[in-house]
């Protein structure tokens, strides 16, 4: 059974109702709030290591400034790489070009 890291009681969000961080991915506003908690979060690099590692993928919902969706295929032990909003949202990726 794997222990809670200790940098999570650090984490801004544990100042926040838990289901902030899951929200739907198609609910924008919702997915912008738990991203705007990560933003400020002193622990988000932390974060996204441990939610990137395989060992202790997290599988949902937005952490170290990302969503699921967003986490997939980036390299545990990089997160310091990963800057919150370097990344556009999936469906701005895949929108035309103007
Ligand atoms: S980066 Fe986000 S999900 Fe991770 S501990 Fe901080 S506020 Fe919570």
């Amino acid at each position: 059974m794997s222990s809670i890291p200790d940098f999570m009681a650090h984490g801004l969000c544990t100042q926040f109702d838990p289901e902030l961080m899951f929200p739907h991915p198609n609910d924008v506003q919702g997915v912008s709030d738990a991203k705007s908690i990560c933003a400020g979060c002193d622990v988000r690099t932390e974060c996204l290591d441990y939610a990137l590692s395989p060992s202790t993928r997290i599988g949902a919902g937005v952490a170290g400034g990302l969503t699921e969706e967003e986490r997939n295929g980036l390299k545990p032990g990089r997160a310091h790489r990963y800057r919150v909003g370097r990344y556009p949202a999936p469906s701005q990726r895949h929108a035309p070009a103007a």
